[in-house]
């Protein structure tokens, strides 16, 4: 197997129809590619309805956890946006959750859950948001969705939070 490393200058992806599980893959993938010059990411799911597999198995256990933060990858990546993303609590969890590794060159974190699907992923933040004060290291922005946005406890915590309007991060539309 060829030992070179590819490097891309691009400084922006953004990945359409693509589910959750691709994205833990993607992340945790040892191919012999780097993007020095990416700043930001953005998965998003435009499929209609719900997206079951978070619910059905065998998809459930598809789910590859996120191993560490994707420094190796992209070593100055700033901002992260998921849209209508199955398993975006585990995600959140694994970047930035409780036991995580520092990750400060992440700046904003954007978030669209399904709407039927917002209460879990407002758990993950809320226990970022303990894990990174329990640690002294810093929070990263939050750019939420409506469902995501209107929580008291944002405020009661000083968090950075910004509203994610339905046409910012992502090209595409979405119901
Ligand atoms: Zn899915």
């Amino acid at each position: 197997m060829s030992s070179r490393l590819w490097t891309h200058p691009i400084s922006l992806i953004s990945v359409s129809i693509a589910h959750g599980d691709q994205f833990s893959l993607f992340l945790n993938s040892t191919m012999q590619s780097r993007f020095p010059a990416l700043t930001s990411l953005t998965f998003t799911d435009l499929g209609q309805g719900s997206c079951d597999c978070e619910r059905t198995e065998p998809f459930r256990s598809i789910y590859e956890p996120i191993r560490a933060p994707p420094l190796g990858l992209f070593p100055v990546m700033s901002s992260l946006t998921l849209i209508r993303e199955c398993f975006t609590p585990r995600i959140v969890s694994d970047l930035l959750g409780p036991g995580s590794h520092p990750w400060p060159q992440l700046e904003v974190l954007a978030l669209r859950p399904r709407v039927a699907d917002a209460e879990n992923p407002y758990a993950a933040l809320q226990d970022v948001v303990r894990w990174k004060r329990s640690q002294e290291e810093p929070l990263p922005s939050f750019k939420l969705s409506p469902n995501l946005f209107e929580r008291q406890f944002w405020v009661e915590n000083g968090v950075n939070v910004g509203l994610l309007e339905n046409d910012d991060g992502f090209k595409g539309r979405v119901p």
